[in-house]
């Protein structure tokens, strides 16, 4: 663990740790993640920091669990915490996306036959319009060589990661899983959960022919539509995820 000491950009906003704590449930409850995987926000206090929870299962995650990083993925508040090792995947994005205001890393099945052929992944439907002409790959051996253990564990490897993501929604890691990247919580639970769903879909259409895919001005006039609504599926899969 690391020793530097670093300043807090102080408490954050209530409401966006809410709302992480929230995403955490739901997308354990829709699958994208499992015991593995993770979700963060840039701190509403300051855009040079981000929160995370500490490492642990995405759907055990309470308010008390998220930690404050640095851009470099230092945590400002360890207090002994152990941190996510991928946690540079986030960093890294913010770093060069200043309009990303929340990131998902998870390991979802459906999307790994599109990240491991040469097969692309592109929106079957309207509800996954983000996913545009279709995610670009991130090969790990282009950055670590054929040794790796596929983990994103430095930022070296996040900055590599966060280039081919350049400035898609979604990127896909052969051998691994997957990120979403949207402008708020809700937008990025959103692409995450269509992500997992629109590659299921795809994959039964691609046995059966040759899919028709949305062209790319169909698909940017979808994500404007349902970036609008995204309070909808929120508010429902909120309440899924959180009943007791
Ligand atoms: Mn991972």
């Amino acid at each position: 663990m690391t020793s530097i000491r670093i300043r807090s950009a102080g408490s954050a906003d209530p409401a966006l740790i809410d709302d992480l704590v929230a995403a955490n449930r739901i997308l354990y409850d829709q699958g994208v993640v499992d015991a593995f995987g993770h979700i963060s926000a840039r701190h509403d206090k300051d855009p040079n920091r981000y929160l995370l929870s500490r490492s642990m299962a995405p759907a055990l995650v309470t308010a008390a669990d998220i930690m404050e990083f640095d851009l470099d993925s230092n945590p400002v508040d360890a207090h002994g915490r152990t941190t996510y090792l991928e946690r540079f995947i986030h960093g890294e994005i913010y770093k060069i996306r200043p309009d990303v205001k929340a990131v998902v890393h998870s390991h979802s099945l459906g999307v790994l036959p599109f990240a491991n052929t040469a097969i692309r992944l592109r929106p079957m439907n309207h509800m996954a319009g983000f996913l545009g002409s279709g995610p670009p790959v991130f090969e790990i051996r282009d950055t670590a060589g054929p040794e790796s253990d596929m983990l994103i564990r430095n930022g070296g490897l996040g900055q590599a990661l966060a280039k081919v993501l350049g400035s898609n929604h979604v990127l896909l890691m052969r051998g691994h899983g997957s990120v979403a990247a949207g402008q708020s919580i809700r937008h990025v639970v959103f692409r995450a959960i269509y992500t997992e769903v629109n590659a299921r879909t795809a994959a039964e259409a691609l046995k059966l022919g040759k899919p028709i895919f949305l062209n790319a001005r169909e698909a940017a006039a979808a994500m404007k539509t349902n970036d609008a609504q995204i309070d909808r599926p929120w508010s429902l899969w909120k309440q899924q995820a959180t009943r007791t």
